[in-house]
């Protein structure tokens, strides 16, 4: 992108003045920012830091995932794949400050390594985030290939050229270097906000950008919030805000927080419970998992309460329309020897039905079935399985027992109904006359 405005026109040119990135710099993060490699090849180690190769001592060495190198004493991960080039990738920071702005340098550093040769390195800075005292920030980037999967498939030669304002809210914006060179070079500004040295493992031009413009990310840095910082600036910002009284109680008790999702929940709780989130005690307890579920459970108690209480109401409301609805069937019932199959009277009996044997004839509300008798085949007045029968077809549509499973009496138990179907047709009968009457 050209240039356009004034603040563009001055990062360009002060970034075009910027000494490069120096062989120091470069040297240090092949030090520190990538692993070490080995792989198993024809029956030998090749470490593929120093070159050296070897036989292993046993056969379960070669399923290690790490390994000493025996030359180079170097401790080495174990490639899975044998093939001739190895590569690794990975970004690093450098941090340097210029005329009033704090820039964060991102370097992409590739390791190419082969087999009996020593890595070969090369290193190419990829973005510069300029970012004013005001924690405003512009981009100057190369450009990346747009038909690459990889959002960073960096066009290595494409000229490091200023983006517009909304780079911030591509991927590449949030890349998190590895490792940032030592050194830090950042305005006083910054200082003065609350940065000493460390990160916290937070992409630096995250960090310095908040630090600049949101008092919540200085007060946080400033009290050792580190967790809740690198929460806070992790997408979870709004959390964080909502959670703000709770937050500050933390802040002026200064309770470290152990584990942020589970204290979250917890506040979430304490909110639901209509609770003081300004007193420390509850805000701040000292055993958070114990207090996070103490609290699970109580709501959970008085949800399964309230859950009852509305599921009684229902049966009392139903109750009325079921008895008129059945009233020709309701008493209906069959006895062989031991085994009863009677109607069930009452919508509470449903509850009881699907709660003995774990089916849903009352929580699909079986009992609203306009088309539909249910009935019950009992032994000694427990249920053993339940029918349902159509009362259009006069014929029996499912019978089964405990989670659905038919039982050993499953066909004594159609036996009687079949053979008791007469008889309830005939109540079927009854009331459509009384109707045909009226
Ligand atoms: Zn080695």
């Amino acid at each position: 992108m050209i240039p356009k405005t004034a603040i563009e026109k001055e990062i360009s040119a002060l970034s075009a003045s910027l000494k490069p990135v120096t062989a120091q710099m470069n040297c240090w993060a092949e030090q520190h920012i990538f692993l070490k490699w080995a792989v198993l090849s024809r029956g030998k180690f090749h470490c593929l830091e120093c070159a050296h190769s070897w036989k292993p001592d046993s056969e379960s060495q070669s399923c290690q995932k790490y390994i000493a190198c025996t030359a180079c004493k170097g401790r080495l991960k174990m490639h899975q794949y044998n093939q001739v080039h190895f590569k690794e990738i990975e970004y690093f920071a450098v941090t340097d400050a210029c005329q009033g702005y704090q820039v964060v340098r991102i370097i992409c550093s590739h390791k190419n390594m082969k087999k009996n040769f020593l890595p070969d390195y090369s290193h190419t800075e990829v973005m510069q985030h300029w970012i004013n005292p005001k924690g405003e920030v512009r981009t100057t980037s190369r450009s990346t290939n747009v038909f690459s999967q990889a959002y960073d498939a960096w066009k290595y030669y494409s000229p490091l050229e200023i983006r517009p304002k909304d780079f911030q809210n591509s991927p590449k914006y949030r890349i998190n270097p590895y490792k940032v060179y030592p050194n830090l070079k950042v305005i006083a500004l910054l200082k003065r906000n609350g940065f000493k040295t460390s990160l916290h493992g937070i992409a630096p031009q995250i960090l310095f950008t908040a630090l600049l413009k949101d008092p919540i990310a200085e007060t946080l840095l400033k009290s050792s919030q580190k967790s809740l910082l690198s929460h806070y600036l992790n997408f979870h910002e709004q959390h964080l805000r909502e959670n703000w009284q709770a937050v500050k109680t933390c802040l002026k008790n200064r309770y470290k927080i152990q584990d942020i999702k589970i204290w979250e929940d917890y506040i979430a709780l304490l909110r639901w419970f209509k609770k003081d989130l300004g007193s420390p005690a509850l805000v701040c307890p000292e055993n958070l998992d114990e207090a996070h579920d103490r609290l699970v459970a109580k709501k959970r108690d008085i949800q399964r309460k309230k859950h009852l209480a509305n599921m009684r109401a229902e049966i009392q409301q139903a109750e009325p329309i079921y008895k008129q609805d059945k009233k020709q069937f309701l008493g209906l019932s069959f006895t062989d020897k031991d085994l009863t199959v009677k109607v069930l009277d009452r919508v509470q009996d449903f509850l009881h039905e699907g709660d003995t044997l774990h089916h849903c004839v009352f929580t699909n509300e079986y009992f609203k079935k306009k088309d539909s008798l249910i009935l019950s085949a009992q032994i000694e007045n427990r249920p053993i399985e339940t029918i349902e029968l159509s009362l259009s077809k006069m014929e029996i549509i499912q019978c089964r027992g405990l989670r659905n499973k038919a039982t050993k009496h499953h066909s004594r138990i159609l036996r009687i109904i079949n053979k008791n179907l007469p008889e309830i047709a005939k109540r079927l009968k009854k009331p459509k006359k009384q109707t045909a009457i009226a």
